[in-house]
Order: C-alpha cells, then structure tokens, then sequence
C-alpha cells in the first residue's frame, strides 16, 4: 500500500491558488477572506445533500487542509437515531480518508439557523486533527461573509493526544512504519 499523502506536502503552493495563507500565529487568521468565502460556499452547497428525514435540519461543512484541499460533508441521520453523524464529521472524515491529516479551517453552514456551530462531539472529533500545534479556524454561516472563531474557544481546555503519554499523535503519524516494513 502506497503511504498516505499528508497534507503537510506542500503547505503554500496551492494556497496561492485558494488565496489560502497557512501561518502558526492564532491572532492571525490562516486564509484570507476570498478563501473563507469560498469555503463557506462549498459549505452551503454541501447541506443540499443532508439526509435529515427526521430533523429536517440540514447542515453542509466543508473542510480546508493545509495543501488547500477541501473536502466537504453533509449531515446523514439514520432511523436508529444514535446512528447520526454531523456534517462537519463526515467532511472531516473525507479530508482523512484522502490522506489529509491537518484541517487548517472548517466551514458550517446550516441554512435554518444563522450561525449554527459544531455540536461538542464534533469539536472533540475536531480538536484531533488541527494543523500541527496552531488552533484550527471555523467559519460559521451569518448569512454574510462568514463568522471566524477558534475552535480553541468552542473546546478550551481540550482533551487530546498530548494528555495520552503512549498515544501516537496525529504529528508523529508519518513516523508509524508503513505496510510494507511490516512485510505484508
Ligand atoms: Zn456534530
């Protein structure tokens, strides 16, 4: 199995596409407003997909990795109703799945609700894949250009890799030997 890319490959050279701007400083946003429009875009077009048969509320995210990637996610419910996943987890779960470990800015856009932000399970789930040791960016839908927060302030206080003294944290994933050196 080939490795996974990581997203840590080239941090700044399609950002200059997206208008993407990747920098450690949390006083800092990492992406200017162009690219938070266009994450918060993908965002809304992606709760056209939501399956809420039962909620009837739909949310759309869209992820933005640190190679400027985005990767985007809808809510889906399930008649056993614990079975539901948010959209701003299946989005991150795409980014993932693509090899992209570091989420740099996360959009969510749920069209009946200005400003709705990720649930706490979401936050957890989040706080596990911020870009390296900077805080990750939300991009809330206020029906304009988009609210920023920092997830830091949706989740302080945060339980991570770094309070599991035997976990391997997301940043030494590229050091896990791979399939091959297993031999199989
Ligand atoms: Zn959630």
């Amino acid at each position: 199995m080939k490795r996974r890319q990581l997203a840590r490959d080239n941090p700044l050279a399609r950002n200059e596409e997206s208008g993407a701007q990747v920098v450690n400083a949390r006083d800092r946003l990492p992406i200017g407003a162009e690219a938070r429009g266009d994450l918060l875009a993908r965002a809304r077009a992606a709760a056209d997909h939501a399956y809420v048969p039962y909620s009837q509320f739909p949310v759309g995210a869209a992820a933005l990795t640190t190679d400027g990637s985005i990767y985007t996610g809808c809510n889906i419910e399930n008649a056993s109703y614990g079975l539901t996943i948010c959209a701003e987890r299946t989005a991150a779960s795409a980014a993932i799945s693509a090899g992209h470990l570091h989420i740099v800015a996360i959009a969510v856009s749920a069209p009946k609700v200005s400003r709705t932000t990720p649930c706490g399970a979401c936050r957890q789930f989040l706080n596990e894949f911020r870009p390296g040791d900077s805080d990750m960016l939300i991009v809330l839908d206020d029906r304009n250009s988009g609210e920023s927060v920092w997830l830091e302030d949706l989740l302080p206080r945060s339980f991570g890799a770094q309070n599991l003294q035997t976990a391997e944290a997301v940043a030494d994933v590229t050091s896990l030997p791979s399939r091959a050196d297993h031999g199989s």
